[in-house]
């Protein structure tokens, strides 16, 4: 009586659950996040425990094959849900179907070859290896796709083996005792179900929770970065040198003010789309030359900033001059020309600075250098002159420039 009333109780959450993983996808337009596939997830289930609850125990009947099949088929939906979490982008029906059909075929073959208990075990054994690949995958993703996710990652691989276990336990108890393993009123049975809606109350919650979080992720990530070139923007690049100077391993920063040579000359000749287009390619160099755990933004039209973290000043000057040297010999394919492109950037290098409180300060002493650089013919690199009396400076008054000649 009580397993048949949380039986009862577990086809409610699931079925309420669907309806609100539906509503949420329904609100989450192109980016559903596998919300609509944890929805069939959970109608299929809670159906299942309905033909269960129909049924009244074990039977061979068109019901059983049905129930068994939607009780299978929901793991199948929420993991090709999680993967649609994840970004990758996999259908729903195909696989499921497919999945129907065969475990189907296998059930009316089981059940006439090896008889009714062999086909209970079978979806004890069927459910338990499948809950089985779930979990190592999360256990894999604390590791690779899911870092982000450490600690919601390791609650569901706990969660997830829990169920695991029990359908394993199952399987052996049919195939020891028969199906009179699969009595409501026995123990078993009533510590699973009493497993299963305690999951079912806490699992779709937390599924709520991920997407919560992955959406307020992407909303601060929006605000932080440059849409045309996914650079960090100013507020950006504010927030992680904050974050940077707030632990404990934090040495004084340098930063490099990076302005693209006679750029309007490039919109006056090419056009818009095609200033755009040196912008996003200078961006790309920016990102891939600079060392990891470095930052690199845009903060205005065609003005970025590199931030180097952890390097003393010569290091940051050849940082700069392969920033310069790999814009000015990269050439910029032109859609539609046959005649690449080529641009060059002139750097203004600050000295080092310890906080991002003084980051302002530091922008200037780079944006002087800039103006200087400008100033001596363009395609150069400059560091800061030495300010008395500036706290940003160290004493480094050389002066290094490198010039070639501007194309555009
Ligand atoms: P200098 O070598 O002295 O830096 O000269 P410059 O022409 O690069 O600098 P200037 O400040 O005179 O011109 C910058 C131009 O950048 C003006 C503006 O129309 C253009 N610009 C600003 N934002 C964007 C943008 O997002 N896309 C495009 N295509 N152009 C932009
Ligand atoms: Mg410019
Ligand atoms: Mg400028």
């Amino acid at each position: 009586m009580v397993a048949t009333i949380l039986v009862g109780m577990l086809c409610a959450h699931l079925l309420c659950f669907s309806v609100m993983f539906w509503l949420i996808s329904r609100r989450l337009h192109g980016k559903k996040m596998g919300m609509d596939f944890f929805a069939m997830g959970n109608l299929l289930l809670g159906f299942a425990y309905v033909l269960q609850l129909a049924e009244g125990g074990p039977a061979w009947s068109l019901m059983s094959v049905v129930n068994h099949t939607f009780t299978l088929a929901s793991p199948v939906a929420y993991g090709l849900g999680a993967m649609r979490f994840f970004g990758h982008s996999v259908p729903l029906w195909r696989p499921l179907l497919a999945f129907a059909v065969t475990y189907g075929a296998a059930q009316v073959l089981v059940q006439w070859s090896l008889g009714p208990a062999a086909r209970y075990a079978m979806l004890s054994g069927m459910s338990a290896l499948l809950f089985l690949v779930m979990a190592i995958t999360v256990v894999y993703g604390v590791r690779t796709f899911a870092k982000d996710l450490y600690g919601e990652m390791v609650f569901f691989a706990a969660l997830i083996s829990g169920i695991c276990v029990l359908n394993a336990l199952k399987f052996m108890k049919i195939l020891d005792g028969g199906l009179d393993a699969l009595q409501m009123d026995r123990n078993f049975q009533m510590v699973f179900y009493i497993y299963m809606s305690s999951l079912a109350t806490v699992l779709p919650p937390s599924i709520v929770w991920l997407v919560l979080r992955r959406l307020t992720d992407d909303l601060r990530n929006l605000a932080a970065r440059d849409p045309m070139t996914q650079l960090l923007n100013r507020r950006g690049l504010t927030e992680a040198l904050q974050r940077y100077f707030n632990s404990s391993k934090a040495v004084p920063a340098h930063l490099l003010m990076v302005d693209v040579d006679h750029f309007k000359r490039i919109n006056d000749t090419y056009g818009h789309q095609i200033g755009d287009a040196v912008l996003c390619h200078v961006a790309e160099v920016l990102r891939t030359t600079v060392r990891l755990g470095d930052l690199a933004g845009r903060i205005g039209g065609e003005e970025f900033l590199v931030i180097c973290l952890d390097t003393d000043i010569l290091g940051v000057m050849h940082l700069a001059e392969r920033l310069r040297a790999a814009i000015e010999n990269q050439a910029i394919k032109i859609p539609g020309s046959n005649y690449p492109l080529h641009c060059t950037i002139t750097i203004g290098v600050s000295h080092n600075f310890a906080g991002a409180h003084v980051l302002e300060d530091a922008m200037q002493e780079a944006d002087a250098a800039l103006y200087r650089g400008k100033a001596a013919g363009r395609n150069r690199i400059e560091l800061a002159q030495v300010a008395h009396g500036n706290q940003l400076t160290q004493g480094m008054g050389t002066s290094t420039t490198y010039q070639t000649d501007t194309v555009v």
